[in-house]
């Protein structure tokens, strides 16, 4: 398993964009699967793979994670 065991917040960036994802504040609610399961994949590791989706749509996504477990910031 990776992270979401140690309880370690984990990072992943494309070029536009650095996603963060605390284990801590999950609810493992699924939204982010449902909403966007190209991006968000359990079966995958790393189970967050940005290069599936343009930038918009990761932040569109994330601004729908009830729990505040996903956030990020601009690299540019
Ligand atoms: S939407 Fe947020 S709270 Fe729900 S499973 Fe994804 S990261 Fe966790």
């Amino acid at each position: 398993m990776d992270g979401r065991k140690l309880n370690v917040m984990k990072e992943y960036s494309n070029s536009e964009i650095k996603v963060k994802w605390d284990p801590k504040l999950c609810q493992h609610s699924g939204v982010c699967i449902k909403t966007l399961p190209k991006v968000y994949d359990l079966n995958k590791r790393p189970w967050i793979n940005l290069e599936n989706a343009n930038s918009d749509e990761i932040k569109s996504q994330i601004g729908k994670c009830p729990s505040g477990a996903l956030s990020f910031d601009d690299l540019n």
